[in-house]
Formats: C-alpha cells, structure tokens, sequence
C-alpha cells in the first residue's frame, strides 16, 4: 500500500496543523533488519527529510517483530520478567515497550470510540476489581471496568487508589506511615473514576438514547448514574453482588470480564510476585489487554472470528497486533491519505 505522510514528524516544524501538508517523493532506502524498501519524503516547509519508518511504531528498532511478540505474552498472563527471558531481550526493553505499548492501545481504543461517538447502543454493565500497588494492606486500588453486555466489549477501565484496609498488621501500618510522612494521607479516588467512566459513557451514547445501566448495589453507581444521566437514565438494574456468580446472574458478562482480566493480565492474578508496583503503569497492562480483548479475541471461543468491536458495530473485520501496534502516533494516522501536494 502506499504511505502518505499526513504531516511533518519534527514537531518543531511550523507546518504541524497546516493543511494540505507540501511534501516531495524523495527516493527510497533498503532498511536493514528485514530489507524492505522504504520510501524518502522532503519536507516542505523545513526541509527536512523522513520515510515512512519515521512515523512507524518500530522506528529504528533492530527487532521491530519484538512488539508482537510481547503483545501476545502480555496479553497471556506473562510476567514482565519471564517476558524477557523468553524474548531474550533485557528487561529494561520490556518496560520501554509495556510504556509505549500501554500508550499506543490505548489511543487506538480512543479512536474508534470517538470515530463512533453517538452512535454505540446497548444495555451497559459496571462493576470495579479490586488490586494494590506494592502493598496489599497499605495501597489498595480499585479498577472501574464498563462493558457492553450483549458483545463484551470493554468501554473504559482505569486504575484510581483506595485508602488502607481497616485493621492492618504491623509491616501494613509501617507501610501506611512512610507513605503518609512521604505523599500525605491516601484517600479514595473510587468515586472519581466512577464519575468518569460514566461519563465516557454519556459521550458515546447517542443524545436522545436512555442509558439502560447494570451493576451490583453500591450505593455510588446509583447516585453517579442519576447525576450525570439526570432524565435520560432508562432503567437501572441493580444485582445483589451475594447472588451465585454463574450464567443465570444478570451481571454475569462483567464478572466474566473481570475474570477474564485475572486470567489474562499477569498483575491482577491473584497471590501472584508479579502484582503491579505502580498503578500507572497497571493501566498501561490494561490498555494492552483491553486493545487485545476488544479488537483481537473473539468473543467466546465457540466464535473465534467475531471480535466485541465487531459485535458492537464499529468494526467488521478484527485486528491483530500488527495493526494496532503499527504506528507510532495513531492519532495523526488514521485520517484518510491526502493528497499528495506539488511544490
Ligand atoms: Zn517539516
């Protein structure tokens, strides 16, 4: 296929915003590590030459396949560590691209919901996970997760702090004491993240549609929920979280989701040495399994081929991590090729 640059990539150039971007063809080089040919353009405006590989997620990498390769462990319950033992590769490499990975999914995910901003419909289920940042005791986290139920396809999760657990063990209360002395008291952030989730959600709903929301009986989820939807709140179910968790349980596609995220993600197994040390970086692990579980797996195994996205109407074919992990700035990316300008 043929790369149009869709601007400048030196940031610093004052072409960035102008349009139509003034470019030449500028030839073409053999790159090294796969011996494809890549294509040379000049810019316009400050003369400076890039290719396509400029704008490229592997961006002079030496082993651009190195991406995939992760995106398929980290997606399957693999530490960051054994990730690195088994690509053979340090695991300061691994980080770099858990970083850059985390930020590239999760542009890719925020595009396609603002490509289809109004028009995703369907009953909506919210629940939160809970997990910790170093100390189970002492740093305590709390993950709103919101799906769609029908398709399973993942909105929105993040990662916010909770306040220590109430009755703590001495290594739990030295824990909470150096991080107070250090960063203050640690409050919940639970309430906030709801807020924004529910949000999101109010964006990409259609304008004259009623929310039809489903979650277990915290007191929070009905409160936010009337708050931010006011009159267009259609219905809210609300299910005791003791009722059995199994198929016939209402909320059982967003605990099946949860479930899925333990399973799949090596940071929220349970008694695990692999439990995340940041919550921020937690997101990041997210945002890669969410990329992965909305526009890669199928739905259930019995359907390998129809992804959530797909379910949900916003895609009709699914993704691999090729393509999500294609460019290294997504957002510029996805416009339509433009023309190519004569100057
Ligand atoms: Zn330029």
């Amino acid at each position: 296929m043929k790369f149009y640059p869709p601007s400048c990539p030196y940031s610093a150039c004052s072409s960035q915003g102008a349009a139509p971007f003034q470019y030449q063809r500028k030839g073409r080089y053999r790159r090294k590590c796969d011996g494809r040919l890549i294509p040379r353009f000049l810019c316009g405006v400050c003369g400076r030459q890039f290719s396509s590989q400029t704008f490229r997620f592997t961006f002079r990498y030496r082993r651009p396949n190195l991406r995939l390769q992760l995106f398929q462990l980290l997606t399957a319950k693999v530490t960051m560590r054994q990730a690195a033992r088994i690509l053979g590769c340090s695991r300061d490499t691994v980080d770099r691209l858990h970083r850059k990975m985390g930020r590239i999914c999760r542009e890719y995910h925020q595009i396609h919901l603002q490509v289809n901003r109004g028009r995703v419909v369907g009953t909506f289920q919210l629940d939160e996970l809970e997990t910790f940042e170093t100390h189970r005791l002492a740093r305590p986290v709390t993950v709103p997760v919101l799906i769609e139920r029908r398709s399973y396809f993942v909105l929105h999760t993040e990662a916010a702090p909770m306040g220590p657990r109430g009755r703590l063990n001495p290594a739990a209360q030295k824990r909470k004491d150096t991080d107070e002395a250090l960063y203050g008291k640690r409050r919940s952030g639970s309430r906030q993240a709801v807020k924004r989730t529910l949000k999101l959600l109010r964006e990409v709903l259609p304008e004259d549609q009623p929310l039809n929301l489903q979650t277990d009986r915290k007191s929070t989820y009905r409160s936010l929920a009337r708050e931010i939807f006011q009159g267009c709140l259609g219905s809210h179910v609300r299910e005791s979280s003791r009722r059995r968790r199994d198929y016939r349980n209402v909320l059982f596609p967003i605990n099946h989701t949860l479930a899925m995220m333990r399973d799949g993600i090596s940071r929220l197994v349970r008694r695990s040495w692999g439990a995340s040390k940041q919550r921020e970086r937690l997101e990041d692990h997210m945002a890669i399994w969410v990329a992965y579980r909305n526009y890669v797996r199928g739905i259930t195994v019995v359907a390998p081929q129809t992804t959530p996205a797909m379910s949900l109407g916003i895609m009709d074919k699914p993704a691999d991590a090729c393509e999500i992990l294609a460019w290294r700035w997504p957002k510029q990316m996805t416009p339509r090729p433009a023309k190519q300008a004569r100057f």
